[in-house]
């Protein structure tokens, strides 16, 4: 066999293997890309439980305002009271002691009811703590499962960019062993091709088309010791059953 055919042939196998290359690193780079969406699925949870936690923290926040408001309240009674109080001595009339008293009452009256209130203030931000705390709890525990998660995942993303590399090299060095033009179609037709570029033939059809190979290239191509396209979907055909 003249020494060119085997070149041809060898660069057909390159060509093959190549195709397989760029398959599996189409596929790994998919996958890589989707890293940041993995991870955020992963989250979904804890950023479930994070917003939760965020609800409930506002409404007690809330409650401990309502109740330094009332408390306030109350104090500015308990000062209007004393100052009232303070007033009984200076009093001459029977109508201003009347009227001293009244004002005293009106604002025991507010403050009675503002006591009231801060109680059910009290009553509900107990409930809201325990609440709280519940919460708290559970987005400590959703964190550290995501934690664990999200190493898992940057493992195996590693693993991928690792295995990527590896087979970047390897398709450099497979690159090397094809003809430049030939090389140039076949980038060209990867694309066109959807990664289907080197296409089997078998049972006289092309796989990339599934059209009847011309009897005379079938020849050619059972040979597989030259560059040969299909007539119809131009992509380069190989004898499948041949090693
Ligand atoms: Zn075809």
């Amino acid at each position: 066999m003249p020494s060119d055919q085997i070149a041809i042939s060898e660069e057909l196998k390159s060509l093959i293997e190549l195709q397989e290359i760029d398959t599996v690193i189409a596929d790994l780079a998919k996958q890589k890309k989707r890293l940041p969406e993995i991870i955020e699925e992963a989250k979904q949870s804890l950023s479930a439980s994070q917003a939760d936690l965020s609800n409930v923290k506002a409404l007690y926040d809330n409650l401990l305002k309502e109740k330094r408001d009332k408390e306030r309240a109350i104090d500015e009674e308990d000062v209007k009271i004393e100052k009232h109080k303070s007033k009984t001595s200076e009093i001459k009339t029977n109508e201003a002691y009347q009227a001293l008293l009244h004002e005293i009452e009106a604002a025991k009256k507010v403050k009675t009811e503002q006591e009231d209130a801060l109680l059910v203030v009290l009553e509900k931000a107990e409930e809201i703590k325990k609440e709280l705390t519940a919460k708290e709890q559970k987005a400590k525990e959703e964190e550290k499962k995501f934690s664990v998660e999200e190493s898992r995942i940057k493992a195996d993303f590693t693993k991928v960019e690792n295995e990527l590399n590896k087979l970047l090299k390897d398709r450099d060095e497979h690159c090397a062993r094809i003809g430049k033009d030939l090389l140039k179609r076949y980038t060209q037709l990867f694309e066109s091709k959807n990664g289907l570029v080197v296409a089997a033939v078998k049972n006289g059809n092309c796989l990339g088309c599934h059209m009847n190979i011309p009897p005379q290239t079938l020849t050619e191509v059972r040979k597989n010791s030259k560059i040969i396209q299909c007539f119809n979907c131009s992509r380069i055909l190989y004898w499948k059953d041949a090693s």
